[in-house]
């Protein structure tokens, strides 16, 4: 039977990790997937994750399975990263948060609760965006739409593009947005442009999705929670997928949640009686390491004080990283402006490069981007910015 099977393309961006894995050049450099590189081009675990784990493992008792939303205190942190310590939808209980297998396995459970249990069966989703979303709410049986996003001239947020497609979204039609950081221009809307669109929603009564993968990458924790906060002051429901693979360097430990914001604490149970059905048939519960080293983190002063720091110090190596960018490929003359770089927020900023530069960057020199053009900002080191600039300069 497997050989009627015919062979699926590679994954976009892990399909060109792959290539670059294989590629025997010594000065080669990955700016395709969207992974931290401190100064030294590592991917490190944070000093605060090291400490936690090892009291965890000094304190642990049982590996009893965990319940099938997952660790309580984990679900509690996350609520209050989203809407701050003392929101008004944590005191209601408003809001209900599973744990999930990254923020990937948050996005799908949103997708299974929107296409089991709502009226609509449309997402909405930015293009460009991130390239899995696509993939994965067509896993879940919905209808997958685009709204304008980026305009390619201005190298900015097209968001007279934005609000003239979502003028065609229903009511109850589901809308994503980025939390922060939008992967892959790296261009988020303005305060106002929030306040409008949050508005837009409740007039128009979509079901706003935030997909909040790079909290504290952009500005900090509550600078960076700016929209959604505005959202969930106009909006009764929401759903939210987070991911903390990113702000706790924690990829491989998958650690996500799912949130849903209801109108008051029963309507969130009900709901919420459906996504732990949701869960039970897919995965029946979650891991338990991740979660329990973030709890830990957050519950502990000193901890949570160090995870801030070490949060920034990323922030502001990538920022470091988008300056030096541009003043180094002005400074060898390259006559097409890069300076909105420097502007936009998070590990990825779209280059304006096109698929033959970007063939180009990997046939001649090594380096990998995705064919988008879109840059990872958090792969450059002072140590490989000087071959990645010489090598744009001489391709463009
Ligand atoms: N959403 C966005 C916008 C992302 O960029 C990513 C990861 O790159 C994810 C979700 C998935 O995160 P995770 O690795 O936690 O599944």
């Amino acid at each position: 039977m497997f050989e009627k099977v015919t062979a699926a393309p590679a994954d976009p961006i892990l399909g060109l990790t792959d290539t670059f894995r294989n590629d025997p050049r010594t000065d080669k450099i990955n700016l395709g997937v969207g992974i931290y590189k401190d100064e030294a081009g590592q991917t490190p675990v944070l000093r605060c994750v090291k400490k936690a784990e090892a009291r965890l493992v000094e304190e642990q008792t049982t590996k009893n399975y965990l319940s099938i939303e997952g660790v309580a205190a984990y679900a509690s942190v996350v609520q209050k990263l989203l809407f701050g310590e003392n929101a008004s939808i944590i005191a209601e209980q408003r809001a209900r948060t599973a744990q999930s297998p990254g923020g990937t396995g948050a996005l799908r459970i949103a997708g299974e609760f929107i296409a089991r249990q709502l009226d609509t069966n449309t997402i909405w989703i930015s293009n460009p965006t991130w390239a899995n979303h696509r993939a994965v709410f067509s896993a879940s049986g919905l209808d997958v739409k685009e709204y304008g996003y980026y305009n390619a001239d201005t190298k900015d947020l097209d968001f007279d593009a934005m609000l003239a497609d979502l003028a065609q979204a229903k009511a109850g039609d589901v809308v994503l947005l980025h939390g922060c950081c939008h992967n892959p221009t790296g261009i988020d809307p303005t305060p106002a442009q929030w306040e409008q669109l949050a508005k837009l929603a409740a007039d128009k009564g979509w079901l706003p999705l935030f997909d909040f993968a790079y909290q504290g990458f952009g500005q900090g924790i509550d600078e960076d929670a700016y929209g959604l906060r505005v959202f969930a002051e106009h909006n009764v429901e929401l759903l939210i997928a987070s991911s903390f693979s990113k702000n706790f360097g924690m990829y491989n430990e998958r650690v996500g949640a799912f949130t849903l914001v209801a109108k008051d604490a029963d309507t969130a149970n009900t709901s919420f009686s459906q996504v732990k059905g949701i869960i039970r048939a897919i995965y029946s519960n979650p891991p338990a390491h991740g979660a329990n080293v973030i709890a830990m983190i957050a519950e502990d002063k000193e901890l949570y004080a160090d995870w801030l720091v070490e949060l920034a110090e990323m922030r502001d190596r990538i920022q470091e990283m988008r300056t030096l960018f541009v003043e180094k490929l002005a400074s060898r003359g390259v006559n097409k402006d890069f300076s909105f770089i420097a502007r936009q927020n998070g590990m990825f900023s779209f280059s304006g490069l096109n698929k033959e530069q970007v063939e180009r960057l990997k046939n001649e020199f090594g380096i990998y981007i995705v064919g988008s053009g879109r840059i990872s900002v958090a792969g450059i080191t002072k140590s490989n910015i000087d071959a990645l600039c010489d090598a744009i300069a001489a391709i463009v």
